[in-house]
């Protein structure tokens, strides 16, 4: 028998999506993706950029406070080390994560833990490969795989990610340590100029890192930039290495001069990159309609339907502009809504 519903994805678009199918009686089933080295490498583990985060203090419902007692009743036993006191924020992204999957598998959804890699869609029921090379057959798919950051891929990089090295001041601006404090962002486009505009609120000086001369930003966003005293634009520079200690995590980076003027450092207690996101659509080549950056096309305004009839596409995978973990639940809202109605209308 075919599934009603495969939910490819496990954001906050796809354990939305499995809460609405599952309550719906779909009884759907996520692939949550694959525990592998390589998707722990490129920021794509199960449960996805949320859980690479720490404090999340706009998801609303979750005020600051002492949660812990409720956060400690609502997860599995084993799961339960993950409640800690919140005192300040109201919940972290890995225990967000946790409950929206919880709370998925509460009403019956079924998880593999695996990643798809195929797709066929020409013939229906669709058929969809996993990791493992086990074929799923599907009545409709509803693809929610997200957004990765990119890094830069150096190695003191990688050493300070989550203690000051953040691809999301949205996410990580407001935390304690980067409060009054110089700060590094990388990047010279649009999200490059929000993300220092974002985070001057809190730093004492942002300085934006850029390889070259000339800002890609827009021109409105390249004004704010310059507009904003404490932002301070180094051009002509790029990252030879992010500088800390295990105690404080990032103190400061090493520029070095594309222009031949040498290296030279400076201090700061955060490094935010926002030198663009790459969508997690390369097993979807060819198979759905895609925007140049590779994002999936919504083809239907507000509704979730893709290229294919019967494949709907959820939360940072077809968004390139608001990127939030509420937007992303909200769109996995719709995705469930819009295929249930569909497979209604089908008769399936
Ligand atoms: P983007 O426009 O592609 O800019 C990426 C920036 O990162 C560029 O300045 C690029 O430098 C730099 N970069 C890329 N790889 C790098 C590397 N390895 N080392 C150092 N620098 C590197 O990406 P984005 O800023 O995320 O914007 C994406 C899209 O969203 C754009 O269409 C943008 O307009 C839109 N957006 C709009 C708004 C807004 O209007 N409020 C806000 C955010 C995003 P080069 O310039 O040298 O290539």
């Amino acid at each position: 028998m075919p599934e009603k519903v495969v939910i490819v994805g496990s954001g906050p678009a796809g354990w939305t999506a499995a809460i609405y199918a599952a309550r719906a009686a779909l009884k759907p089933l996520v692939f949550e993706g694959a525990a592998t080295e390589e998707n722990r490498l490129q920021g794509t583990l199960p449960l996805g950029q949320l859980a690479l985060t720490t404090e999340v203090e706009n998801y609303p419902g979750f005020p600051a406070g002492d949660l812990s007692s409720y956060l400690r009743g609502s997860l599995a036993e084993d799961k339960a080390y993950l409640a800690d006191m919140h005192e300040k924020a109201g919940v972290s992204g890995p225990e967000l994560m946790e409950l929206m999957r919880q709370q998925a598998v509460n009403f019956g959804t079924r998880v593999m833990t695996d990643d798809i890699v195929d797709v066929d869609f020409d013939q229906h029921p669709f058929r969809l490969t996993s990791l493992g090379g086990e074929v799923t057959e599907a009545l409709s798919v509803i693809v929610a795989t997200g957004a990765r950051a990119n890094y830069l891929g150096i190695e003191s990089e990688e050493r300070y990610k989550n203690n000051g090295v953040s691809a999301c001041a949205v996410c990580d601006g407001a935390l304690p340590r980067f409060r009054g404090k110089p700060l590094v962002v990388v990047g010279g486009g649009d999200s490059a100029v929000e993300e220092a505009d974002y985070l001057s609120k809190f730093a004492s000086t942002v300085y934006m890192i850029h390889r070259r001369d000339a800002l890609r930003a827009s021109k409105i966003m390249a004004q704010r930039a310059t507009d904003n005293e404490k932002i301070e634009i180094v051009w002509n520079s790029t990252i030879d290495e992010v500088l800390g200690n295990e105690t404080d995590g990032v103190t400061g980076v090493r520029l070095e001069s594309t222009t031949g003027e040498g290296k030279r450092q400076l201090d700061a207690t955060g490094f935010f990159l926002a030198i663009g996101h790459t969508p997690n659509t390369d097993f979807l080549e060819g198979k759905l309609e895609m925007n140049e950056k590779k994002y999936l096309n919504w083809t239907v305004p507000f509704r979730t339907n893709t290229s294919v009839e019967g494949v709907f596409a959820a939360g940072d995978v077809a968004d390139d502009y608001y990127r939030q973990a509420v937007t992303a639940a909200g769109t996995g809202c719709m995705a469930a809504l819009d295929a249930e109605r569909w497979l209604g209308t089908k008769g399936l």
